[in-house]
């Protein structure tokens, strides 16, 4: 007999009742160091007080209301987001998915209204994740997410990470937009190495295409700047947020310059819950702590303990790991076989961590742990990766 809940995930046997910040902790009281941090959400851990206040705050003003008002909260969000940002104009959604069905609709929608239609051509990644909708599965292409879901929606063009030559390529006067992760989430924490985040800058300034950033996962301080592309001293046309803004609460957003969000006017696109007072309440006060500069230098301290911690950790393990990926507090373990068993032998030892494409094994903790924090995850992984069969 089918479950009442749709068997679409292989769960593991582990129910969490409550959390307080990196840890998350079950019915009989067990508590787990949390490096997954729900996939990258709880950017500020657990049951943060100050997420709470701002959110039961506004449960008691206002829930919902329709996008047929006006919503002050979302005004508010929008407007910290713009003055940290590249961006002009936002859009709020309600998950990542949502965030990239619309930045694939703004770009055919600015080529149509730049009178060029036909334009429609995007070029993604292999080993791209940008949600589970038709469009986004369309758009990574991957064999596991589009069997059986045919026919996928036309317009995507995927080339081989890390094939630079190939991906300069691929852009032609004819391409509408490239759309890419600054750092791989789902495909296994890959970096594209700043020279070639400009490289793809420059090949859409000649062009003409958009240039797409997915940050859902690398975003929100996760790699030690808000956003990734930072790093590279580059700006997008559009981007894609979700997971960390939210701090668990479900949010997402599309920014975008004047220029990309030309042809999006009124009834163009909309959403029920978009950008909902709970959800903007949340979001406005994850955004207050996580765009301060003293915030993300103590990312950025943080992680370069965490790194040299997992360098020993690789060094003591040779024939688990083969190394350390990643950028701020995004990292991977790159592991000799697939990370399953040694993500199963983690919850043995009271840490979650997440597996991800290529080998590797993900560690995303809530942006604020501690130093004895990082250090008793190590310490736990290492108790891990010992308890594995030789
Ligand atoms: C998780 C993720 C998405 C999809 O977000 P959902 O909120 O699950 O819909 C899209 N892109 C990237 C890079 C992601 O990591």
């Amino acid at each position: 007999m089918i479950p009442h809940v749709l068997p679409t995930y292989n769960r593991a046997p582990l129910a969490f009742e409550r959390g307080e910040g990196t840890w998350a902790i079950t019915a009989d009281g067990t508590r787990y160091l949390d490096l997954g941090a729900g996939i990258a959400v709880n950017v500020l851990g657990h049951a943060n007080p100050d997420l709470v206040a701002a959110l039961t705050a506004q449960a008691g003003r206002i829930w919902h209301v329709s996008n047929l008002y006006q919503i002050p909260e979302q005004e508010r969000l929008a407007d910290l987001l713009v003055d940290k940002t590249f961006a002009d104009t936002v859009f709020f959604t309600n998950s990542g998915t949502e965030a990239a069905e619309l930045a694939i609709k703004m770009v055919r929608k600015y080529w149509d209204h730049a009178g060029d239609p036909d334009r429609i051509e995007i070029v993604t990644v292999e080993g791209a994740f940008h949600g589970r909708s038709t469009g986004a599965i369309a758009a990574a292409g991957s064999e596991k997410m589009v069997k059986g879901f045919g026919p996928l929606m036309p317009g995507f063009k995927q080339v081989p990470f890390g094939d630079h030559e190939a991906l300069k390529a691929s852009v032609t006067d004819r391409t509408a937009a490239i759309m890419i992760e600054p750092v791989q989430g789902e495909g296994g924490i890959r970096a594209l190495p700043d020279v070639c985040l400009k490289g793809l800058r420059e090949a859409c300034d000649r062009t003409g295409a958009l240039l797409v950033l997915d940050e859902v996962q690398c975003g929100m301080g996760r790699t030690g700047r808000l956003f990734a592309h930072e790093h590279a001293g580059i700006a997008p046309d559009i981007m894609m947020v979700a997971k960390g803004i939210g701090g668990g609460f479900p949010l997402g957003a599309v920014l975008a310059t004047e220029a990309a969000a030309a042809g999006m006017v009124a009834g163009t696109h909309g959403s029920t819950y978009g950008g909902n007072p709970l959800a903007c309440a949340v979001g406005t006060k994850v955004m207050e702590i996580v765009a301060d500069d003293a915030f993300l230098a103590e990312v950025n301290r943080k992680a370069g303990l965490m790194r040299q911690k997992l360098e020993a950790l690789v060094a003591a393990h040779p024939e688990v790991f083969e190394g350390v990926r990643g950028q701020g507090l995004m990292l991977g373990l790159k592991c000799k076989a697939a990370p399953a068993d040694l993500v199963k032998a983690g919850y043995a030892q009271h840490i979650l961590t997440v597996p991800a494409a290529d080998n590797t094994l993900r560690l995303l903790p809530p942006l604020n742990i501690t130093d004895d924090e990082i250090a008793e995850a190590v310490a736990r992984l290492d108790r891990a990766a010992d308890s594995l069969p030789a």
